[in-house]
């Protein structure tokens, strides 16, 4: 079984020494979240989670959901848990205090999310999806709504969905075909079905409150005619006590390749009554507050098993014996090929953490700061990083987990062990929430064009002020120097040949994904090797900046040739018929 304990001194040092978390307190949302308060939460979550969740990772993977005459029964241990996380406040962290959250910074509730998904990434969807419902509904509701709702949704105590996905509509929701026709009392009857529902029927919460698109019976076609709703599992009194049951049923789940303690749902909405929230017709833009969020949530869960693979691998290498190393070392660890795939671990998710915790910080800003240029600068850095950590993370969480399993040898490959888990429950990540294929042409359709390429422009400067300076990091600052030429020029390529052929860019999209993914831990990893040179503990220092220094020569360098990728045209690949493929 795989095991977890928070790496707590990691985290300690992003937050106070690399990100200064301490500067959200000059916020007057926040001033009185001192770091040592959120020190000490990220300590008391660590407790939690790993003395109570964590245990029943393997148990949950083992034992699943099952689906009985129209009821789910999650794995035994998991009603308790989240029962216990959500009444110690864990869910409400970060919602509105007015709807009983804490109003906590989103940062640290990211940090609480990276500890869950380390112990336990399937436990960790129920309160993550109900985190999104909460605020689709806050965004947008009626007074009414947020009455009727938030209240149970902010603290946990009901859990929601976010239902879009049908059999016809994945990646292209303009396919949507559920119907909502008026009841001509302000309420609405929904007839359709959806498929791979997260958490969509279980009992552990009293109500579960569905986030659905549908489309209006005289709707325009396409993604401009869909309209969001909210549907509650039962219908909810005038005094807020449960009513009715409303028929949106579970008709099946799925028999998954992961994640098996989380109930994916297929839904059958027969005439099951919701209210629409926000104006009609402007389903797509309501569901993006929820799926900008939940794909921040992605990212975290990806990092968690970053995590999680990284800290068993390295624990597994240094107690292994087998063979004589060069250096005279039994363990495998002394192996320079096993060295390799270590600090290929350790680089990618320390450098992770700072390009997530930071994105984190920047949702804070852009909600908070008193100061709208402020507030508009880190609306700039959230819509920039959300494709990174989504993608970055996820695709790092399945190539970290197959990197374990590789440590373990055949070991690895084997269930009681709990590697081959983690490679398991990693790759849904990188499909939903919008496939990573879709996240990089997030990143080079819109993020790389936003406000005339204001957008990109910014984070080329940050990163190039703060590498000028070669003395005491220059083993880092002039690689990355480099690769940031690399990245400009390329990202200036994009932008010119995605008007004249788009297909360039769909066919580079990825490769550029991960090479600015790339220079963004590069630029994490300069700052972690500046603050870690005066570290007090030799042996962190000693790690840190050989970390940095693998990152540098080994990682960094990988920036080139994924840029050389991308800028090679595609034209005559596309011309290639299917027929002959
Ligand atoms: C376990 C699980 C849980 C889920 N939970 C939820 C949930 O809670 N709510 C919900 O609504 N949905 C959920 N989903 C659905 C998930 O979001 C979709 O599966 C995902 O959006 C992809 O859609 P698809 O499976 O139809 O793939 P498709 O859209 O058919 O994509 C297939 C391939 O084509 C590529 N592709 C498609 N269109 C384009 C394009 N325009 N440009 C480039 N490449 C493209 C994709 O990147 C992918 O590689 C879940 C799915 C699973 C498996």
């Amino acid at each position: 079984m795989a095991s977890y304990k928070a790496p707590l001194r990691e985290i300690h040092f992003v937050l106070d020494d690399v990100l200064n978390v301490g500067s959200l307190a000059q916020m007057p949302a926040f001033a009185e979240v001192t770091p040592e308060l959120i020190g000490g939460l990220v300590d008391e979550a660590a407790k939690l989670i790993e003395n109570q969740i964590a245990p029943l990772n393997a148990p949950g993977d083992a034992q699943g959901c099952k689906f009985d005459n129209g009821e789910v029964k999650v794995p035994d241990g998991f009603a308790d848990a989240y029962k216990l996380y959500w009444q110690s406040g864990w869910v409400g962290l970060c919602n509105d205090t007015e709807f009983g959250g804490q109003g906590l910074p989103y940062t640290l509730s990211k940090v609480v999310d990276e500890l869950l998904c380390s112990a336990n990434v399937a436990f960790a969807l129920y309160p993550g999806l109900t985190v999104g419902c909460f605020e689709a509904i806050l965004a947008n509701g009626s007074d009414e709504q947020k009455k009727t709702y938030l209240p149970k949704l902010g603290t946990g105590e009901w859990t929601g969905t976010m239902c879009m996905t049908e059999p016809q509509a994945g990646s292209d929701l303009a396919a949507v075909k559920t119907k909502a026709t008026p009841n001509g009392d302000g309420s609405y009857s929904l007839e359709g079905g959806k498929i791979f529902i997260t958490s969509g029927q279980h009992t552990m919460a009293e109500n579960i409150i569905h986030f659905v698109l549908a489309r209006l019976p005289d709707s325009p076609p396409g993604v401009k005619g869909l309209s969001t709703f909210v549907v509650p599992k039962f219908l909810v009194n005038a005094d807020g006590s449960i009513g009715a049951r409303n028929p949106v049923n579970c008709v099946a789940i799925e028999h998954k390749m992961g994640i098996h303690g989380s109930c994916t749902t297929s839904l059958q909405f027969d005439n099951a009554k919701g209210w629409m929230v926000g104006a009609p017709n402007t389903g797509i833009q309501n569901m993006f507050v929820m799926m900008n969020l939940a794909r921040i949530l992605v990212g975290m869960q990806g990092l968690g098993l970053c995590e999680l693979a990284t800290q068993n691998a390295i624990a597994y290498a240094k107690d292994r014996k087998q063979g004589k190393a060069f250096n005279g070392g039994a363990t495998i660890i002394d192996h320079p090929d096993v060295r390799r795939m270590l600090l290929t671990m350790k680089a990618t998710v320390e450098g992770a953490r700072v390009l997530a915790y930071e994105t984190g910080m920047y949702v804070d800003i852009s909600h908070h700061h008193p100061d709208p240029a402020v507030r508009e600068e880190a609306q700039d850095w959230v819509e920039l990083n959300t494709p990174l950590v989504k993608a970055f993370c996820t695709d790092s969480a399945v190539d970290l987990g197959s990197l374990a399993v590789q440590v373990y040898g055949g070991h690895g490959f084997i269930r009681e062990h709990g590697v081959e888990q983690i490679m398991r429950d990693a790759k849904i990540l990188c499909l939903y929430e919008g496939t990573n294929g879709i996240q990089a042409m997030d990143l080079v359709r819109r993020k790389l064009m936003l406000h005339g390429g204001r957008v990109p422009k910014r984070f080329f400067a940050k990163v190039r002020a703060e590498s000028t300076a070669d003395t005491p990091v220059g083993f880092i600052a002039k690689p990355l120097r480099e690769a940031l030429e690399d990245l400009e020029k390329t990202a200036a390529w994009l932008q010119e040949s995605f008007k004249s052929n788009p297909d360039d860019a769909g066919f580079g999209a990825v490769d550029f994904l991960r090479a600015f993914s790339l220079v963004y831990l590069g630029f994490n990893w300069l700052r972690m090797a500046k603050a870690a040179t005066n570290h007090a503990d030799a042996g962190f220092r000693e790690s840190k900046l050989n970390t940095a220094q693998f990152f540098a020569s080994r990682m960094l360098p990988q920036v080139h040739a994924l840029c050389a990728n991308v800028r090679t045209p595609a034209s005559a690949l596309m011309q290639l018929s299917a027929e002959v493929f």
